[in-house]
């Protein structure tokens, strides 16, 4: 009697791992649904301003397909820091499919979700970045 409760107790532990594994790869697929709605507002405005400007191509569909279709050539189009954005965007949804979202780039540790819910586009986890700022404010001294 005693043996086969030991048993199922066991048990636990391996599925309460994966179950963490899962809720971080859960909310990485939610930030990918967060970064593709931002690149599309994104081009959307950016669209919005070029329409308003006279002799620009205009854009009746914005639907998801015309979206992808033409944001390649719009890429030249957009301004400095909309562009630098947009990549950005881009680079983490590519992490994302590769599988490799969410390790620092320096330290190759797991990144913070907390941080990476609140700053998808980072490629440093929050020890990294700060070394590398006070390296930047020692730099500028
Ligand atoms: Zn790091």
């Amino acid at each position: 009697m005693t043996k086969k409760q030991s048993t199922a107790v066991k048990k636990k532990p391996a599925s309460t791992k994966n179950t963490k594994a899962s809720q971080r790869s859960k909310k990485i697929q939610d930030i990918k649904k967060n970064l593709m709605k931002q690149k599309k507002a994104l081009l959307v405005g950016a669209i919005e301003a070029l329409n308003e400007l006279p002799g620009q191509t205009v854009f009746p569909d914005l639907g998801d397909q015309a979206t992808a279709e033409i944001d390649r050539n719009f890429m030249l189009r957009l301004k400095g820091r909309e562009q630098k954005l947009l990549k950005k965007i881009e680079e983490a949804m590519d992490r994302i499919d590769q599988g490799v979202f969410g390790i620092c780039d320096k330290c190759g540790l797991e990144i913070d979700i907390r941080r990476l819910e609140a700053r998808p586009v980072t490629t440093m986890c929050i020890e990294c970045k700060t070394l590398q700022e006070e390296e930047e404010k020692l730099m500028e001294k």
